[in-house]
């Protein structure tokens, strides 16, 4: 017997990383006031079709669909969000306090076709803020992803971030998309005609090439955004910045379910093959009442789990190659001294550290270092330990930092036994 497709069993040796990650989301949306909520696995086929929208991938062909003896239509989710609305509005959770927020991780079911990174049963990390519509609430969502994959030792990552607008805004970009489709009718897809009258902007999230290339110059969302949307979308952006986060305001990405509004954010990565996202989110101020609720704005994340420990599988394979921990390079008679106490310091501390004592040039160490695969290098100078530092570099990431030689010693064990 063997597992359907697109299922698979993580063993008992793959375990850690995944560990790794729970514990750290877990501690990090603690930090930021968010509570765990555990939601079924199944629901019935309506809230999902209600919600994400009748005319998507995800309900047109990627749903676990079946009836129970009784006759009723369930479904295996295929995401959280929606099954967080129906707890929020079922509980009558607005009542007591509307301003929640909930986090979950688990498994969800998805039709797709099976490829690297890409699987039937899935999990997600989700989290969801209710009853707040302040733009500092969606920064605050793209700063937490960020911190835990800062956490967790990710690097490369891009945040692609975009406003979808409100149905104030939507009539007239709808226009203009269905202005410029028509021109564009013969070259595309079935589909794409098909949800031409049920919902144009699905369109735009066509995963076919030749309907990618003719919808390159679509209308964009952006540029039909009403005052209030727009000075949103401004807010996220201003205070984006001042955390000093990177972004690319990404006209083209729309994301693939129904109840979107105002801004839209993937956080995407080449490390896995092509471009793929390891973790989407955006606003969704009219769901909640869409779904029987009041008026509640909303917003939510979802990381996909299985990718992000993909990622982190290559850095541990990486560093696995790595053999020591750090490689201390002196240079001039006050750094080797002072390099060779610090060495011995940090080997009884357990840090793999070595250090050379032939009082050869940067150029040789460094190569020596590389040698010796190093995961981090001192680099003491003895103009800068008259200034009191030392340089340390990641070999992983090149990334270098001054550290002060008075705290040195504590610093670095400090980093080694993360
Ligand atoms: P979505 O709910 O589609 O926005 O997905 C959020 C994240 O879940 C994506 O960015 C992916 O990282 C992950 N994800 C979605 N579908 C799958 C799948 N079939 N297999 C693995 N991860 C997935």
């Amino acid at each position: 017997m063997q597992t359907i497709r697109g299922f698979r069993d993580i063993l008992p040796e793959k375990i850690s990383l995944w560990q790794k990650v729970e514990k750290e989301a877990t501690h990090l949306f603690k930090s930021f006031g968010f509570k765990e909520i555990r939601i079924p696995i199944l629901e019935k086929t309506e809230l999902f079709a209600r919600s994400i929208g009748v005319v998507t991938d995800i309900v047109e062909k990627e749903m676990y669909t079946f009836e129970d003896r009784k006759g009723d239509k369930l479904t295996l989710r295929p995401e959280a969000t929606a099954s967080i609305v129906r707890s929020y509005i079922q509980h009558k959770m607005y009542a007591k306090d509307p301003i929640r927020k909930f986090y979950m991780i688990g498994p969800m079911f998805r039709r797709e076709r099976p490829q690297k990174g890409r699987y039937r049963q899935f999990y997600q990390i989700d989290a969801e803020i209710f009853g707040v519509e302040s733009a500092y609430v969606d920064s605050q969502l793209i700063f937490l992803l960020n911190e835990l994959f800062k956490r967790l030792g990710l690097t490369g990552l891009s945040a692609h971030i975009n406003s979808l607008g409100c149905p104030e805004c939507r009539p007239s970009f709808q226009k203009a998309l269905l202005d410029f489709i028509e021109l564009k009718k013969d070259s595309l897809c079935e589909n794409c005609l098909r949800r031409m009258d049920k919902n144009p902007l699905r369109i735009l999230d066509c995963k076919i090439v030749d309907c990618k290339k003719a919808l390159a110059d679509a209308p964009a969302t952006l540029d039909h955004l009403c005052h209030d949307c727009s000075s949103h979308f401004d807010t996220v952006k201003t205070t984006l910045e001042k955390q000093g986060l990177d972004f690319i305001v990404d006209k083209s990405l729309v994301r693939g379910l129904d109840y979107y509004t105002r801004t839209a954010w993937e956080i995407q990565t080449t490390a896995l093959g092509a471009q793929s996202a390891v973790a989407g989110g955006g606003r969704y101020d009219g769901l909640v009442k869409e779904l029987g609720g009041p008026q509640t704005p909303a917003i939510g994340f979802a990381i996909g789990f299985d990718r992000l420990v993909e990622i982190m599988e290559q850095i541990d394979n990486k560093k696995e190659a790595r053999t020591i921990d750090l490689f201390i390079v002196s240079l001039g008679d006050l750094a080797m001294e002072k390099g060779y106490h610090w060495s011995l310091e940090l080997n009884q501390a357990g840090i793999r550290t070595e250090m050379d004592f032939r009082g050869k040039s940067m150029k040789a160490l460094m190569k020596r270092a590389d040698k010796l695969k190093a995961q981090y290098v001192l680099i003491a100078r003895e103009d800068e330990l008259k200034k009191k530092t030392v340089v340390i570099r990641n070999m992983n990431t090149k990334e270098q930092v001054l550290l002060a030689i008075e705290t040195l010693v504590p610093e670095l064990i400090k980093i080694f036994n993360k």
